[in-house]
C-alpha cells in the first residue's frame, strides 16, 4: 500500500494513545517514526509499531516517562530515560544538551535507559538546527546480540549506530549510521523476496561469508560495516554509549529482556568557541562544494554528501506517498488490535 504522510502520522499517534501514551508524547512519537520512512528508513519508521507495542504490553516500554537528570556537573549531563518512549526522552536530553552547550561551548550528555532512540539523525539534526555540531555514539541492548566482530563467528553486538551532523549554510550533514555492515531490516526484506544479500555483509555459523539472507536464522551473523575499522567503532559505540553512558553493555546477558534500550552518548559542540563559527562556516561550505564538484566515477551520477539521499526520499515520498509492503502493514494492524484498536477504527484512520 502507499499512504500520504499526514494520514500516517494520525494512524500511529493513535496506536500508541491506546498503549496509554499522553497525547503529545504520542504525536511526537508518531512524527518521528513517519520522518523516518520519508527518509527512506522504513527500518525505523512505522514498522517498529509491533516492537512498541509488544514492549510496552509487556512493561517494558514506559510510555509516559519523561528524562530525569541524574547529574549535571560542569559539561557534563547525566540524564535518566526511565525505560520511556526514547523520541521522547531522546529529545528532551538533547535539549537539555543544547542548553548547556549554548552557555558553555560544549555540553558532553549521557543520555541512558532510553527505550528504542529510533533514527539517530533526528537528534543530530535538531542540534544541528540550534547551530550546534553534535557526535552520538549509541549502542544496543535487550536483545541477544546478532552481529559479529571482525574475524568472529560468534555474536557479540547489535547494530549500535553513530552519528554526526555539521551545520551548513544549506542543507545539514548527517552522517547517521548503523555500525552493521547493512540493517537488519534489509536482511529481513532480502529473505522475504528470495534475494542475496550484498557481498560481506553476512556470515554463516562458521563464519564463512554468505550472501544467503537466511544464514543469520542458520546461526549465522550480520558482519560490521568495513572489516576490522567498523567493528572497532561498533566497539567504541558499545564502550561509549553502553558503558559511559548508559548502565549496561551487551555482555550482561541478564539485561536482555526482549525489550529494545539505546544508551547514547552525545557530545554537543557550539562552533562559536572554536576558531569562530565564521570561518568554521566556510570551510564547511567550501569543502561541501569541493566534494561535490568530484567528476562521477563509473556507473554513479554524482558525488553524495550524507543526509542527501534522506532529503532525496523525503521529496519523493511527501508527494507521491509512502509505500509500506504488505507483511509490514498486516504486523502493524495486528499490534493496532492488541493495542486496543478496532479493525473499523484502523480501517477508517487509514483508508477513508
Ligand atoms: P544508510 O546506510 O542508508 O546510510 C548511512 C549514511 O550514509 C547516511 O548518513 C546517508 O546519508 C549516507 N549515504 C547513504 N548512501 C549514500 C551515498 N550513495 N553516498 C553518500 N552518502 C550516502 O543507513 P543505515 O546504516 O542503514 O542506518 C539506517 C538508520 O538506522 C539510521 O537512521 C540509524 O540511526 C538507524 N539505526 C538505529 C538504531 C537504533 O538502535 N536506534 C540502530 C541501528 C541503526
Amino acid at each position: 500500500m502507499i499512504i500520504d504522510h499526514l494520514r500516517l502520522r494520525r494512524f500511529a499517534t493513535v496506536v500508541l494513545e491506546h498503549l496509554g501514551t499522553e497525547t503529545a508524547k504520542a504525536a511526537e512519537t508518531a512524527d518521528h517514526l513517519v520522518e523516518a520512512n520519508l527518509k527512506g528508513h522504513d527500518s525505523h519508521g512505522v514498522g517498529m509499531i509491533p516492537n512498541y507495542v509488544g514492549s510496552a504490553l509487556r512493561g517494558g516500554l514506559q510510555v509516559n516517562a519523561e528524562a530525569q537528570v541524574v547529574k549535571d556537573q560542569g559539561a557534563v549531563l547525566l540524564i535518566d530515560g526511565g525505560f520511556g518512549f526514547g523520541q521522547v526522552v531522546g529529545r528532551q536530553a538533547t535539549d537539555l544538551g543544547i542548553e548547556k552547550a549554548r552557555a558553555l561551548g560544549i555540553a558532553c550528555v549521557g543520555s541512558r535507559n532510553n527505550h528504542h532512540l529510533g533514527r539517530i539523525g533526528s537528534y543530530a539534526e535538531h542540534c544541528v538546527a540550534a547551530g550546534m555540531v553534535s557526535i552520538h555514539f549509541v549502542n544496543v541492548v535487550g536483545h541477544p546480540p546478532f552481529v559479529s566482530m571482525w574475524g568472529g563467528r560468534d555474536k557479540r553486538l547489535q547494530t549500535n549506530p553513530f552519528c554526526c551532523g555539521v551545520p551548513t549554510e544549506s542543507e545539514p550533514l548527517i552522517l547517521d549510521m548503523a555500525t552493521s555492515a547493512i540493517a537488519l531490516g534489509k536482511v529481513r526484506v532480502a529473505s522475504m523476496k528470495g534475494e542475496p544479500v550484498p557481498e560481506g555483509s553476512l556470515f554463516d555459523h562458521l563464519g564463512r561469508p554468505t550472501q544467503d539472507p537466511n544464514a543469520i536464522s542458520e546461526g549465522g551473523s550480520l558482519g560490521p560495516f568495513g572489516q576490522h575499522k567498523g567493528s572497532g567503532l561498533a566497539l567504541m559505540c558499545e564502550l561509549l554509549g553502553g558503558g559511559l553512558a548508559g548502565e549496561w553493555t551487551m555482555q550482561d546477558i541478564d539485561q536482555q529482556k526482549e525489550v529494545t534500550v539505546n544508551h547514547m552518548l552525545m557530545l554537543i559542540l557550539d562552533p562559536n568557541v572554536f576558531g569562530g563559527a565564521e570561518g568554521f562556516a566556510r570551510e564547511v561550505n567550501g569543502m561541501q562544494a569541493y566534494a561535490r564538484s568530484a567528476a562521477p566515477a563509473e556507473g554513479f551520477e554524482r558525488v553524495q554528501l550524507p543526509g542527501d539521499p534522506e532529503r532525496t526520499s523525503r521529496v519523493s515520498r511527501l508527494a507521491e506517498g509512502i509505500p509500506i509492503d504488505a507483511q509490514s502493514w498486516q504486523a502493524i494492524c495486528q499490534a493496532a488490535e492488541k493495542a486496543g484498536m478496532s479493525a473499523s477504527e484502523i480501517i477508517a484512520l487509514t483508508q477513508a
